[in-house]
């Protein structure tokens, strides 16, 4: 395959920190960065087949930018937003991996009215749907959901560094470590982890009709004190992404 002409549909991955991108980054073959502001669009290729790496920065909007650019620099095959989580499930342990399955908006919420001084009361809020014309043009949408073809590679891909599950991905700018609230989350949005990206690159990916995974490793759980956030899994999730991409282009998923 030639390789020194960049061509339309490439695979774009996003991983918010140096330590959930720089890994990816370095596998490229024959790479040219090309540089959009505050983004590097790393441009290469992985067993000949073209693909993309940017570190979109940590947060919704962050992220919902740097997906935006390249989906509008590329036109790409799928846009695939991986990294670290906060596990929600007190099954899950560091290392393992979640497949977002859903993705859902864990910081959008409507709240009954309360007079002054009456106090706040976070459990009795209500959780309100997204505006995704391309979803739903009539209602608000509370769910999104990766490319189940995307997912399906995913489901086959050996890892040996923990379990691998499909599940609920929660994300907003927040970190939540009240246990109360985590268990209140995953009780009643079925959140199996948390992390600060995901919704909003689905967001846009549906909106621009564009295929969409969201693939995360667990780094920290607060079930457990001895498992604080460790930013090494963020080469785990990239390793396991690299495993699914490359089965993906042997396998011309979505071509
Ligand atoms: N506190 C860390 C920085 C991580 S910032 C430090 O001091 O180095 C948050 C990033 O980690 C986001 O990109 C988010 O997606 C991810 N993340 C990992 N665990 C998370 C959690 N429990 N809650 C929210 N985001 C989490």
């Amino acid at each position: 395959m030639k390789t020194d002409t960049f061509f339309s549909k490439p695979i774009v991955i996003l991983g918010p920190m140096e330590s959930e991108s720089a890994w990816l980054v370095a596998q490229l073959e024959n790479r040219k960065d090309r540089h959009v502001g505050a983004y590097t669009f790393c441009e290469g290729f992985i067993g000949g087949y073209p693909v993309v790496v940017c570190r979109c920065y940590i947060g919704v909007v962050n992220s919902a930018a740097a997906a935006t650019l390249a989906i509008q620099l590329y036109q790409p095959l799928c846009v695939i937003i991986q990294g670290t989580s906060g596990a929600h499930a007190p099954a899950l342990h560091q290392g393992d991996i979640v497949l977002g399955e859903r993705i859902v908006h864990i910081g959008r919420f409507f709240t009954p009215h309360r007079d002054k001084g009456a106090g706040t009361e976070p459990f009795a809020w209500e959780p309100q749907g997204s505006e995704i014309v391309s979803v739903d043009p009539e209602e608000f949408t509370d769910v999104l959901y990766s490319d189940s073809r995307i997912l399906h590679i995913a489901d086959s891909v050996p890892y040996a560094g923990g379990k691998v599950i499909r599940g609920t991905i929660g994300a907003a700018d927040i970190w939540n470590r009240e246990l109360d609230m985590i268990a209140h989350l995953h009780e009643t949005l079925g959140t199996d982890c948390e992390e600060m990206e995901g919704f909003g690159v689905a967001q846009v990916c549906a909106q621009l009709g564009v295929p969409c995974a969201n693939i995360r490793v667990i780094s920290n759980s607060e079930w457990y004190e001895d498992e604080e956030f460790d930013q090494k899994y963020g080469e785990s999730c990239q390793m396991f992404v690299l495993e699914v991409i490359k089965r993906m282009i042997a396998q011309n998923t979505l071509l």
